[in-house]
């Protein structure tokens, strides 16, 4: 009989589909349903990776003290994170080993695929891993949970995959519960939500390194069952929502889904979405997407153009539309199947500028596309890095924004045209791809970020992150935040405004807005836009401060509005 039960969250990252703090993915949420679905009285307790390797000692021991312990891991797209370190392979080796009482289940895409490690195959778990659990679930794990509590584990299918969302629909519902338990819970915790799985460009096989087609036609949920999890949420606490499991959010309910590659959006359903979460959810802080496929605005600019102009009537601003353009090379889009050529992609990318670059309250523009290459794919040259760059300079030199460019190497897996190929093209071209790695971070990155964000730009509601020696790491919340490296230590779990001073490749240099002329140290003073080292000794020495009046005398009005006394 099962009564108490441990999930422990090692954080995924998939394509569509982020876990790692300040995110919570579905997969926790669902199980927690899945598990009270069954039986209300069952008492779960959720911890991340994080917290327990902050005592790992207490937790070998609690862990013994359970009947069911879950652990979720798999990241199949590894990226740099702020917010928490994904369970590692020694950990799920040493820790599994030594809890004996409880079943131990692995479930995500650890389970399903293996680990995955940026450019080359994804790996197989090591049977001495595999060994550590008595069950390892390749199907969805809500629902092999659901049958494990119902049915007991000698009739549970670890294959069971959902052929509807009926089940998931209540488990999603039930399960908001769990986010309270998330150690980022009242501070900057974001959940992802899900709206449907499956790429329509299955039906012309897909593109040769992703997955998504192996599920087979989008599985849709409906803007009601969406609309009822994000209201479950919202009363449990949830200020921060993304609409961003999924391939492509313009795809949703998309009519000629499963007929045509590339679908025409749904304007009537995506607007029952959308107005559907803010009547639920009317104080949401952040609302935001993530992908979006660049060949569903080339196909159908104006649909798209009216669907954007929804999703930015609802949302928050600050908001990115994650482009899977992948490559720029007319060769290697033609042999991988991709979805998109240069000249549409540019088109999409226009589009989005023209619908989302205003500003909005937070200090960034209401929508603004990113853009993913993936390198490593079948017939890349050393060109293709060329046609990649040009591509990019011409966005930059065309005046266009782009929030984020995502340069990844291709990553194989099983039941994948490029699972053949591996690292092979990537170990070939290792040298350019540093070489144009760093030309696009200093070429490219650089200028746009400046463009994004300029020099004075308030970014308001920063949280305050980490501190690495004096300085301090804050960002906002949502899709793609901009890091912002303030150099003085601030209160962590913060929110504060920050005024952006200096820029990096891929962060920016802020520090806390309002000045206070009148405490704050000469090493902030002199890094106010506008404010010379002559004019921040000038400050120094005429405070204190008695009106404002006195210090306009000094800096005089256009700076005024940093300021305060
Ligand atoms: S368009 Fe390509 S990358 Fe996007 S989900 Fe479909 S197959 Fe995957």
């Amino acid at each position: 009989m099962i009564k108490r039960v441990l999930i422990l969250d090692g954080y995924t990252d998939e394509p569509a589909g982020l876990g790692v703090p300040p995110y919570i993915d579905v997969y926790p949420r669902y199980i927690a349903g899945a598990i009270w679905s069954v039986d209300k009285s069952i008492f779960i307790r959720y911890v991340t990776v994080d917290e327990v390797r902050s005592n790992i000692h207490a937790f070998l021991k609690e862990a013994q003290e359970y009947d069911l312990l879950i652990v979720i891991a798999g990241v199949t797209v590894p990226g740099k994170y702020l917010g928490g370190t994904p369970i590692k392979l020694r950990e799920l080796d040493q820790w599994f080993r030594v809890i004996t009482k409880p079943i131990k289940i692995l479930v995500g895409p650890a389970a399903r695929y293996g680990i995955g490690e940026e450019g080359g195959r994804i790996a197989e778990l090591p049977s001495k891993i595999k060994e550590n659990f008595d069950v390892l679930v390749k199907g969805d794990p809500e629902l092999y949970v659901y049958e494990l509590i119902r049915y007991g584990i000698e009739k549970a299918n670890p294959y069971v995959v959902k052929r509807d969302y009926t089940l998931t629909n209540t488990f999603a519902k039930l399960g908001a519960k769990i986010i309270t338990q998330h150690p980022n819970y009242g501070y900057n915790l974001i959940v992802e939500v899900e709206t449907y799985r499956g790429c329509p460009r299955s039906i012309v096989g897909g593109c040769s390194f992703c997955i998504e087609p192996s599920y087979g036609l989008p599985l849709f949920r409906e803007p009601r069952d969406v609309v009822e999890e994000v209201e479950a949420l919202y009363k449990m606490g949830a200020k921060h929502i993304r609409i961003g499991r999924q391939p492509d959010i313009l795809a949703y309910k998309a009519i000629d889904a499963g007929v045509e590659e590339f679908p025409k959006p749904n304007i009537e359903e995506l607007r029952k979405l959308f107005h559907g979460i803010r009547m639920v959810a009317p104080d949401l802080e952040t609302l935001h997407i993530d992908n979006v496929n660049p060949g569903t605005i080339a196909h159908h600019p104006e649909l798209s153009t009216k669907a954007l102009k929804i999703i930015i009537e609802y949302h928050t601003p600050g908001d990115v539309a994650a482009l899977g353009i992948e490559s720029a090379d007319p060769r290697v889009i033609k042999l991988n199947n991709l979805k998109i050529y240069p000249d549409e992609a540019f088109k999409a990318v226009e589009i989005i500028n023209r619908v989302g670059k205003t500003r909005g309250w937070n200090g960034l523009p209401e929508l603004l596309p990113g853009i993913n290459f993936v390198y490593g794919l079948i017939g890349e040259t050393k060109d293709t890095y060329r046609l990649n760059y040009e591509f990019l300079k011409k966005i930059l030199d065309a005046g266009l924004l782009v929030r984020r460019i995502n340069i990844r190497q291709v990553i194989a897996f099983p039941a994948t045209r490029m699972w053949i190929y591996g690292d092979s093209i990537i170990k070939k071209h290792k040298e350019i791809f540093k070489i144009y790695k760093e030309k696009i971070r200093r070429e490219i990155d650089l200028p746009m970020l400046r463009r994004v964000v300029p020099k004075g730009t308030i970014l308001r509601k920063v949280f305050t992150e980490k501190h690495v020696g004096e300085h301090t790491l804050a960002r906002q919340v949502g899709s793609y935040p901009i890091l912002v490296d303030i150099p003085i230590k601030v209160k962590l779990k913060q929110w504060i405004d920050v005024i952006v001073v200096d820029h990096g490749y891929r962060s920016v240099t802020g520090i806390p807005y309002p000045i206070n002329a009148n405490t704050s140290p000469y090493k902030i003073l002199q890094m106010v836009p506008g404010i010379s080292k002559n004019k921040a000794l000038e400050i120094l020495k005429r405070r204190p401060f008695k009106s404002r009046k006195e210090l306009l005398k000094i800096i005089g009005s256009d700076l005024a509005k940093y300021f305060t006394i």
